[in-house]
């Protein structure tokens, strides 16, 4: 299976800051597998997506992806094996189906709903004026956070990327829907290595690896029982 990512004596500095922003780092993420990112705020947690999506290369040591040195591999081969569903989630003005079908621009129609059924997302789209036409505007005004975020885990569904990268929301939303994102999240990881930078306490317990960041090093790195 496709997919693992290997940290090997990893360290980075960014090019105008003094000292290194991590510091002989070292982990390997497999598929199937969940790697939760903690840390306090600064403490390198994007950084290190940053590095595993080669948006910055490291300063010294190596990220690997299925045993390749990701700097031998074009950015934009490397990047179409993630999906992401961030923090703030990203929609564009159009309908429901393209900024699902966003994740797999030749997706039928048929296709796009299948995702959006296995996002939990189906029924509150059916249950808009328009359904899957209805037309989103950039702020997204017109539809919750938490359908938002179904959204885009559709998206990611229906993209079916090798690895996920999931910053998790802190946002409050409502207990069913909240229900729903975490169990979309659970499907999508299914089979699939996949990052979480980690707030909430039961993805850190369900996690295989839990790194815990402070100021650049890992502090800790285990399982929740472990730890
Ligand atoms: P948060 O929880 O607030 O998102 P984080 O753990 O994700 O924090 P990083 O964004 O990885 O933290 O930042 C780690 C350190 O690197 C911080 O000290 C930050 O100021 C610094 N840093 C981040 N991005 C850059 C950059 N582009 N140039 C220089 N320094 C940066
Ligand atoms: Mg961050």
């Amino acid at each position: 299976m496709r997919g693992t990512v290997e940290f090997r004596n990893v360290t980075f500095k960014y090019e105008k800051a003094e000292k290194n922003i991590l510091t002989d780092i070292s982990f390997t993420a497999r598929p199937g597998e969940t790697t939760a990112i903690i840390g306090s705020t600064g403490s390198g947690k994007s950084t290190i997506i940053n590095l595993i999506l080669r948006f910055y290369d490291v300063t010294g040591g190596a990220v690997l992806m299925d045993g390749t040195d990701i700097t031998e591999i074009k950015r934009k081969d490397l990047r179409k094996q993630f999906g992401m569903v961030l923090q703030d989630t990203w929609l564009f003005n159009g309908t429901i189906m393209e900024n699902i079908r966003y994740g797999r621009l030749d997706a039928t129609d048929d296709e796009v709903i299948e995702a959006a059924k296995s996002a939990y997302a189906d029924y509150f789209i059916r249950g808009l004026p328009g359904g899957y036409n209805m037309e989103i505007n950039e702020e997204a005004s017109n539809i919750s956070q938490g359908q938002m975020q179904l959204l885009t885990i559709a998206r990611a569904i229906l993209a079916s990327p090798h690895i996920l990268v999931l910053d998790e929301a802190t946002s409050s939303v409502d207990t069913r829907t909240e229900v729903y994102i975490q169990k979309a999240m659970k499907k999508m990881m299914r089979n699939k290595t996949s990052f979480i930078i980690a707030h909430r306490l039961s993805t850190i317990k369900d996690a295989d690896l839990i790194l815990v960041l402070k100021e650049g090093d890992i502090v800790e790195k285990g399982t929740h029982q472990e730890l």
